[in-house]
């Protein structure tokens, strides 16, 4: 949507009207990518650099002959009446701190007619939204920011739901983790800040408390907030941690759910997690290590008809295999290690858990991988139906144009 604006400006010649100023205005004009003299302010202050309009005779005539109208300062004496000019005269406004108020970032508009009914009737005009969308209505109020808890889904960009993805395209601010496909990236506006918490130089994490403060901040102080996090924020990805905060600091939020790792593993891999003649239980487990010892009681988890699913056991595979095979598991179960599921650059290695673990290294396995163990392994022979390049791919960057390697 940006990007076609920009096109317009430099092709018709006419000027961005700024009003009002904003304390990162700089940033948010920079954004706009046009021209220091196509910018031109109404009111006061200004930002830095921008010269009031010249010979104009009203408002009304300044917006109407202006390509875009950004209201920086939405409190702005001349903001409610700039915009009323803006869509009396059809042109675009943006209005960075209330992206609901403008149109250059799009936001849902109960008003417009166009939100479908739930089957249930909701009568409520606030909860009728495009495409069901009964979430945060409280955010659309005047000034009060949000956070939308996003799974990403498992790797390729385009498992991420409709509405996680709507969500990318209306955030002012991105806190991004590692394990996001970095496409994904482009999806939000021009003006939203990226902020990358998963690991950093030297491996060392962004650590929860400071995330917490961050969503705080920056919902605090009325932005749209989206925090995106690889699979389903709720799978091994301490999402409860991060709403509880918000919960307790009465910052509206939302959970939108995504594809995790196993599913989207799991069905790139050809292997059914459950299957009436195999597989009647499914069990999820994290393979992680805590202060370099596994943690996972394996009594009760070797049953028959259970699949089982590591996440984040690439380090702890021999432990894994001595567990399970302690409780009773047969050594030639099958196991599939599954690298960088449904992605281009995904790679299968099937094998006895017994044997699997020695052939790792051979088989140039890097993270992220995903472990499956139990009998519906067998099944990829028949049902295996997506090869990878088993090459890297890029994940999310930690900042624009900085390469990526695979992280764990
Ligand atoms: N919330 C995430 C999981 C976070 S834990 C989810 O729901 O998927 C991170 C672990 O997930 C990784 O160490 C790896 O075990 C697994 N994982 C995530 N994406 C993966 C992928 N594309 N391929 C293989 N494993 C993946």
């Amino acid at each position: 949507m940006a990007d076609t604006m920009v096109l317009r400006l430099d092709r018709v010649g006419r000027r961005v009207l700024v009003l009002g100023d904003h304390p990162e205005a700089a940033r948010l004009l920079e954004a706009l990518d046009v021209p220091q003299e196509a910018l031109a302010g109404w009111g006061q202050p200004l930002p830095a650099g921008v010269e009031a309009v010249a010979a104009d005779p009203d408002l009304e005539t300044a917006v109407r002959d202006s390509a875009l109208l950004v209201v920086l300062d939405p409190d702005a004496a001349d903001a409610e009446a700039a915009l009323r000019h803006a869509r009396r005269h059809r042109v675009p406004a943006w209005v960075p701190e209330q992206p609901e108020r403008g149109d250059a970032v799009p936001a849902a508009d109960p008003g417009r007619g166009v939100g479908r009914r739930s089957a249930a009737g909701v009568d409520d005009p606030e909860l009728q939204e495009p495409e069901g969308q009964v979430d945060l209505p409280v955010a659309r109020a005047r000034g009060v920011g949000s956070v939308s808890l996003v799974g990403a889904g498992p790797g390729a960009a385009d498992l991420i739901t409709l509405r996680g993805l709507r969500a990318l395209e209306s955030a002012d601010v991105l806190i991004y983790d590692r394990l996001v496909a970095a496409s994904l990236l482009d999806h939000v506006p021009v003006h939203c800040e990226r902020i990358f918490v998963g690991k950093q130089r030297r491996d060392h994490p962004v650590p929860q408390g400071q995330i917490n403060e961050l969503l705080l901040r920056h919902a605090g102080a009325g932005r749209r907030v989206v925090r995106l996090k690889g699979g389903d924020p709720f799978i091994f990805g301490r999402g409860g941690e991060e709403i509880e905060h918000l919960m307790d600091a009465g910052i509206p939020f939302r959970v939108i759910p995504g594809i995790t790792a196993a599913s989207g593993c799991a069905a790139y891999a050809g292997i059914p997690l459950t299957h009436r003649d195999h597989a009647q239980s499914c069990a999820f487990v994290t393979g992680h290590r805590k202060d370099g010892v596994l943690d996972v009681d394996f009594r009760g988890l070797v049953r028959d008809g259970q699949t089982l699913v590591f996440y984040m056991g690439l380090h702890s595979l021999p432990d894994i295999r001595r567990g399970l095979i302690a409780e009773g598991m047969r050594p030639d179960m099958p196991a599939a290690l599954i690298q960088q599921g449904t992605t281009r650059a995904q790679a299968v290695l099937v094998d006895a858990l017994e044997t699997l673990p020695e052939k790792v290294d051979q088989a140039r396995i890097q993270a992220p991988t995903l472990l499956i163990v139990g009998e519906v392994v067998r099944l990829r022979q028949r049902l295996g139906w997506f090869r990878g390049t088993g090459e890297a791919m890029a994940w999310a960057p930690r900042e624009a144009g900085e390469g990526t390697s695979p992280p764990e």
